[in-house]
């Protein structure tokens, strides 16, 4: 926000290492994808608009999402995006632990403090933010049920691709 200012699109992948008890979706190192768009108009429904059409895209099929209140310190409001698990098409299943959902991104708009600290007026400009993980579509993609599989190290499981 400093260097460019505003109107502003990025987004930055990266590898993440964090504290976690790990579980068939949960693990120590993820890959994630952040982005942040500040314009003027930026709105929630934009952010929900452009998720749903990026994932049906990548998936080749309808692909449902919702909003559930979330905090993160730099966003307000902050949210958690969940899409529908392909892998068992909503039935339930061990990746969204029988819910339908599967968690994917933290997201919400940029706070704007966060606005006036990298030099945008937060009366002009709105912005929103996400993160999400790149492990977890992957997994939907090649049906994969376990996201430790893609750190074990198991050729077996690594050579089928
Ligand atoms: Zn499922």
């Amino acid at each position: 926000m400093e260097k460019y200012g505003a109107p502003l699109r990025l987004i930055i992948p990266g590898r993440v290492f964090r504290y976690e008890a790990t579980d068939a979706s949960h693990d120590t190192t993820f890959y994630q994808v952040e982005g942040l768009l500040i314009e003027e108009n930026a709105s929630l429904s934009h952010l929900k608009g452009v998720m749903a059409e990026f994932l049906t895209r990548l998936f080749g099929k309808p692909v449902k999402v919702r909003f559930r209140p979330g905090y993160f310190p730099f966003v307000e409001p902050g949210l958690e995006l969940d899409f529908s698990c392909l892998l068992c098409e909503e039935k339930g299943c061990r990746v969204c632990k029988n819910t339908g959902w599967i968690e994917f991104m933290g997201a919400g708009m940029v706070h704007e403090n966060v606005l006036k600290a990298g030099g945008i007026d937060p009366q002009k400009y709105q912005g929103w933010a996400f993160g999400f993980g790149l492990t977890r579509l992957v997994m939907m993609r090649y049906g994969i049920t376990d996201i430790r599989l893609l750190t074990n190290g198991d050729l077996r499981f690594v050579k089928q691709f």
